[in-house]
């Protein structure tokens, strides 16, 4: 791609009441669009991470046998007074709107109710079980709150994903690979480290539900980490009896700020029972479907993200995630044949990454070295490659990775293969 005809540009101030680094950030490299508070677009490069994002989700849900479906936006009213759940004072939250002929629908911002009215169309027995349903779809929740950039925002895209099991045993065999299947997402995203299986609260029939918070100084939450345990405990949930219960000492535990970016959550039978999801059982008694419910906010794993990879200058994306691997930058030459032989090399190896499918960025712009440099530092893409005089002389580019400060030439005719050997690293 060529960097002057890449919709979205870099500006030098973000928006005055953005408050959030992830937000001012990604404003500035042209990845994303304030639309108004707690409201943002994606821009081609802010959509190329959200994309990476979901697909590794997509990955790791189809391996423990996630289906993939989606559902509408536009909610049913009776479903959520079925389950307590309509009124305002129950969810805090919810957009609403009318019909024409003035009856109310809800806007999404969970889907466990109409996901399992529907379900019922499709479970009659035991054969019909178990099975798990994901969708990547808009929730819109009317957040008070909205001072963390793509952290919290009003709109956004949801991994969520329904688990339906014949019994406990059954859910808790899901719930387990699900578990897993949490930690090797935030793994691959480059979080693996700062992310800690939480006991937080909620669930049915058991006491808590798991979120999987990383430790940054941008979260809203409060938890207790038990390092050596790789778990953590959410401040909510936080009390002796909890600390017996799961064999942790009060002064053993470290105080920090993270933010959820997964939520695991048993229903137990308590939905099924409520929206009348019955099966009949291998015993022939007909009985409730236990239900999981598995989310992830790809906005706000992205933001997170941005928040730990970051330096003074910009981004420092991950390659896993990066909206494109190389970076490459031709300079100006004063000498007309230098520069023709500058802007060709740049352009045939961009065309070559691109036919490999090594996605690369190309500034062709007729701008200063220094203006490049920093544009491509704050846009964060892993490995940067200068086409310059300097560098033509020794027939070579420059190879510089955003990760590090340091830089070295790399021969015309090496670069190709080496760059395969970076990507596939
Ligand atoms: P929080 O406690 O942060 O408000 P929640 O408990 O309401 O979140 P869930 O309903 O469990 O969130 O949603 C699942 C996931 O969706 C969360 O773990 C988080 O990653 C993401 N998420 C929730 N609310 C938002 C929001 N307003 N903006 C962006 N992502 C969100
Ligand atoms: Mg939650």
């Amino acid at each position: 791609m060529r960097y002057s005809r890449l919709f979205g540009k870099t500006t030098k101030t973000a928006p005055a009441d953005e408050t959030a680094k992830n937000a001012q950030l990604l404003l500035k490299a042209g990845f994303i669009y304030k639309e108004m508070a707690g409201v943002y677009a994606y821009l081609p490069l802010g959509l190329r991470v959200t994309e990476k994002i979901k697909q590794i989700i997509r990955e790791e849900m189809n391996a423990v046998g996630g289906q993939e479906i989606i559902m509408t936006t536009l909610q049913r009213k009776e479903l959520w007074e079925k389950t307590d759940r309509w009124s305002d004072e129950a969810v805090d939250i919810w957009f609403k709107a009318q019909l024409k002929n003035g009856s109310e629908v809800g806007l999404a911002w969970s889907h466990e109710e109409p996901i399992t009215d529907m379900v019922k169309n499709y479970v009659g027995s035991y054969r019909d079980l178990p099975f798990c349903v994901y969708q990547f779809q808009n929730k819109l929740r009317n957040e008070t709150r909205a001072k963390s950039g793509i952290m919290r925002t009003r709109e956004f895209v949801m991994k969520d994903l329904y688990s339906y099991a014949r019994n406990n045993e059954e859910h808790q065999v899901i719930y387990d690979a699900m578990t897993q299947a949490y930690l090797r997402i935030f793994d691959r995203v480059g979080l693996g480290e700062q992310t800690y299986f939480t006991f937080a609260s909620g669930g049915a029939f058991t006491q808590f539900s798991h979120e999987f918070q990383t430790v940054t100084p941008a979260g809203e939450d409060t938890i207790y980490l038990y390092r050596a345990k790789r778990l953590a405990v959410n401040k909510e949930v936080l009390n002796d009896e909890v600390l017996a219960q799961l064999d942790l000492k009060r002064e053993e535990l470290e105080e920090v700020a993270a933010s959820e970016v997964g939520n695991i959550f048993n229903f137990g039978t308590t939905k099924s029972e409520q929206l009348g999801l019955m099966f009949t059982d291998e015993d022939g008694k007909t009985k409730p479907v236990v239900l999981g419910s598995y989310g992830i906010g790809i906005g706000r794993l992205m933001g997170v993200i941005v928040e730990h990879y970051a330096d003074e200058r910009g981004i420092v994306w991950p390659k896993s995630v990066a909206p494109a691997l190389v970076h490459i930058v031709s300079l100006k030459a004063k000498d007309e044949a230098m520069a023709e032989r500058i802007e060709q090399i740049a352009s045939s190896l961009h065309d070559e990454l691109e036919n490999l499918g090594i996605e690369t960025i190309w500034d062709e712009r007729d701008a200063s070295a220094g203006e490049k440099f920093a544009d491509a530092d704050l846009i964060g893409i892993p490995l940067r490659l200068v086409v310059s005089e300097k560098t033509l002389k020794e027939d070579s580019v420059e190879w510089k990775l955003r990760s590090s400060t340091e830089s070295r030439f790399v021969k015309l005719d090496d670069v190709l293969e080496e760059i395969e050997v970076y990507v596939s690293e």
